[in-house]
């Protein structure tokens, strides 16, 4: 039996296993497809990891991964099901019907960035189509943007956009949006933002890179980025039922990765933070796995943490 299997190998997930690892515990990284390393598979560059400025997303997984693999930790394929537990044992369940037990589970599945699902979308994601202003807005200094959707999310990239870019649309397919007022007020005063309400992108198309928006109405604007903040959506389906989560799906847990259920952790984009980026991620692997480890010593006492 494992002392930790951990459930994804994104940053949180590979940073858990290291620390895991290096406390000499036994540790499995389960992994949804082969040699994934999460999200940041996405992104075309990353310049906001310490240590390792403008390096391609892959390459920036390719090293967390390296860097578990040279530790000697071991992977599995597979799609974790659901979770079972009983007199202090997780039973995970794959999709397979393949099972592995443990005596605790760090779960850093992650969460997705929902599409539009246009035309271009895809083509372009990564050539001017990004889903993280934080990430890659400082990419379009002194260019046209585009940012959309009407929430939260949607108005600090666009505030923190306006900064940067020469221009930004705010593209929201409602008059009224689901994001704070105060921060609509503040983008208002703004004179390189301009509002397109009630209106929705049918298409995005460039050369090399995108260079153009074609709305549903025929209108048609010319831009370098698209910025899409259209929701998160966490992947918590396996423990909806075992853990507490938010009302947007989140699994409830602070620093210390410690959600509802003993001994089951969570860390990454799918626990409630503030900041979900690579780094926030890979510290919050490395809380998860020292409360792992602090779990399992009491564990091993018979006493409760
Ligand atoms: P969100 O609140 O769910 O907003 C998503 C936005 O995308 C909505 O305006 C929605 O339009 C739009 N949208 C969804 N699907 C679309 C589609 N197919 N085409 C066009 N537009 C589409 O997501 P979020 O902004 O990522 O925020 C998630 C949670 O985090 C919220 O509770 C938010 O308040 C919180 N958050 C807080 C802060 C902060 O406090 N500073 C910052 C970021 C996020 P409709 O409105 O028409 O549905």
């Amino acid at each position: 039996m494992l002392d930790i299997l951990i459930i994804g190998s994104g940053p949180a997930g590979l940073s858990a296993a290291i620390y895991a690892k290096r406390a000499n515990l036994s540790v499995m990284v389960v992994e949804k497809t082969a040699y994934g390393i999460g999200q940041i598979a996405e992104s075309s560059e990353i310049d906001n990891y310490l240590g390792f400025p403008n390096i391609r997303g892959f390459a920036l997984g390719k090293k967390f991964r390296e860097h578990a693999i040279c530790l000697g930790v071991e992977f599995k394929e597979g799609y974790a099901e659901h979770f079972e537990f009983s007199e202090g044992i997780w039973k995970t369940v794959f999709k397979n019907g393949d099972s592995i037990n443990a005596k605790a589970i760090i779960y850093a599945a992650g969460a997705f960035h929902r599409h539009l699902n246009i035309l271009g979308e895809k083509e372009f994601a990564g050539k001017g189509v990004s889903y993280c202003a934080t990430c890659d807005g400082a990419f379009y200094q002194g260019k046209v943007t585009a940012v959309v959707g009407g929430g939260n999310t949607a108005l600090d990239y666009a505030l923190y956009l306006s900064s940067i870019s020469s221009k930004v649309y705010i593209i929201h397919r409602r008059k009224e949006f689901r994001g704070s007022i105060k921060t609509v007020q503040e983008l208002q005063k703004k004179e390189n933002v301009e509002f397109i309400l009630e209106a929705k992108i049918l298409s995005i198309s460039g050369k090399d890179m995108v260079q153009e928006l074609c709305l549903e109405d025929g209108r048609k604007i010319k831009v370098s980025g698209v910025f899409i903040a259209a929701g998160m959506i966490p992947m918590t389906e396996p423990v909806k039922n075992l853990v507490m989560l938010d009302p947007y799906g989140y699994i409830i847990a602070e620093e210390t990765g410690e959600t509802s259920a003993k001994g089951f952790f969570a860390a990454g984009d799918v626990r409630t933070k503030a900041l979900r980026q690579v780094i926030t991620a890979a510290s919050d692997g490395a809380n998860a796995a020292v409360s792992a480890e602090r779990y399992l010593y009491w564990r091993s006492k018979n006493m409760t943490v």
